[in-house]
């Protein structure tokens, strides 16, 4: 078993520890429902036939239709698949969301294929799981490396094998064919809310406050620019290839447009060049991982200088690394929570699309806002309630639900 996949069990048992569920309903809420496993054969433009592995996991549908997003990456693997199925369970349950958990991927490096064979590699996905996607069924959307283009191929091809329109099966679309426009920044945003919420109570002010980001796509860019906004210092920033620091500030906006001449922020010559190792053992105030699973773990965790953890990638603090970073009294926003704006926002979308009818920008902007918020609200006192870490306050508050939810449709 992965370590994604053991820390994800680790967190739940934390859980289920906490409601005393009995074992039927722990093991019931544990394996997933569906897995499914293809692979998509693609005609390469230099001739041959390459085979894809792909994945699609349902892990639970008690609260509604399976909702996860699909990676496109060259280390996916089954067992990630799961773990992060089981997170959107109960990151959509947390939220309050009318939805299950899923998740999808593809053994792919998007970098290494022409544009025509990545669309034949997103086309073929849809082929391969059609009979199990649709708006009341299971709602992909994207994730790493996965764009609105890929979006929109998924979606023409899903229409055309049910011979019928389905905006609502999609989200993470282009604002042309009914996405919204809130998503590019979705989670960053709303990981931004959580940090400066959870920032507050720690009685920090946003001029005196450095963040180090690590990962600098979507989420991580955007969280970047909405601190710098707010007045906070962003002292570092990252992607795969390396991190840059400037003690006194960084501009995301304009890193970012060094990095697309350059190719890496560590070659925009802007603040000096460290690793991604050394930027997570900074002495900052807020620690925000933002790229992939299991940055900090038991080798690491007792480096980690940042007073506050925000988990905007998925599982970036594993659960070894969790109770050193307790112990050393350092709060972490998990990612059920902090990076549970983009699922928020592709819920306004299906919402949305499923009525042909469109809210403004700001009226989208401010549902979002109350939806974390009251998220964040409901977490935090539960932790002070019961003297517990936010992410186990987090995680009881989601597996409840499911599982009144499982009982009450008579599952267990
Ligand atoms: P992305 O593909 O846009 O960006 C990923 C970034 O991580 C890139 O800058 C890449 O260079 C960097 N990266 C890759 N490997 C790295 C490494 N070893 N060290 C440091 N940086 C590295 O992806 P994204 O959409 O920004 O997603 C980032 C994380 O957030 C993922 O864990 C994803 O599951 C999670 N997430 C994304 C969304 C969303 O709406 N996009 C929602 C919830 C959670």
């Amino acid at each position: 078993m992965d370590d994604h996949l053991s820390s994800a069990k680790m967190q739940f048992d934390g859980a289920a520890k906490i409601l005393g569920l009995d074992k039927s309903l722990v093991k019931a809420l544990l394996e997933p429902k569906r897995v499914l496993e293809d692979d998509i054969p693609v005609k390469m433009d230099a001739g041959g036939t390459r085979h894809f592995n792909a994945y699609r996991v349902q892990h639970n549908d008690a609260l509604g239709p399976f909702k996860g997003g699909i990676r496109f990456h060259p280390e996916v693997n089954i067992d990630e698949v799961k773990a992060l199925a089981m997170a959107m369970t109960w990151k959509c349950s947390l939220l309050g969301l009318p939805y299950g958990g899923s998740k999808g991927g593809i053994v792919v490096d998007s970098k290494k294929v022409s544009v025509h064979e990545l669309e034949e590699i997103s086309r073929g996905y849809v082929r391969s799981f059609a009979e199990f996607i649709g708006p009341f069924k299971d709602i992909p959307a994207p994730d790493v490396y996965t764009t609105p283009q890929i979006m929109a191929w998924m979606l023409d091809e899903y229409e055309y094998i049910v011979k019928s329109h389905a905006k609502a099966a999609f989200t993470g679309k282009p604002v042309e064919l009914g996405g919204i426009k809130i998503r590019e920044e979705a989670t960053g945003l709303g990981g931004f809310f959580s940090a400066d919420a959870a920032a507050s109570r720690l009685k920090m002010k946003p001029a005196s406050t450095a963040v180090a980001v690590q990962g600098f796509g979507n989420v991580g860019f955007n969280a970047a620019v909405f601190f710098h906004k707010a007045g906070y210092r962003v002292v570092a920033v990252s992607d795969s290839k390396g991190a840059i620091y400037d003690e006194s500030g960084l501009d995301p906006s304009s890193v970012m447009k060094g990095k697309a001449e350059k190719g890496s922020v560590s070659e925009t010559g802007k603040g000096k060049k460290m690793t991604n190792e050394e930027l997570l053992e900074l002495d900052v105030d807020v620690l925000v991982p933002a790229a992939l699973s299991n940055q900090i773990n038991a080798q690491n965790a007792e480096r980690v200088k940042a007073k506050l953890i925000v988990e905007l990638a998925n599982g970036p603090v594993n659960a070894n690394a969790d109770r050193i970073l307790d112990e050393k009294c350092i709060v972490v926003v998990p990612d059920i929570l902090a990076n549970a704006g983009g699922v928020t926002a592709s819920y306004f979308e299906w919402v949305q699309d499923n009525y042909g009818f469109f809210w403004s920008y700001t009226e989208t902007l401010n549902r979002l806002k109350e939806m974390m918020g009251s998220a964040f609200e409901r977490t935090f006192s539960k932790a002070s309630e019961m003297g517990i870490t936010i992410r186990e306050a987090s995680y009881a508050l989601a597996v409840d639900r499911v599982a009144k939810a499982m009982v009450l449709r008579g599952r267990v």
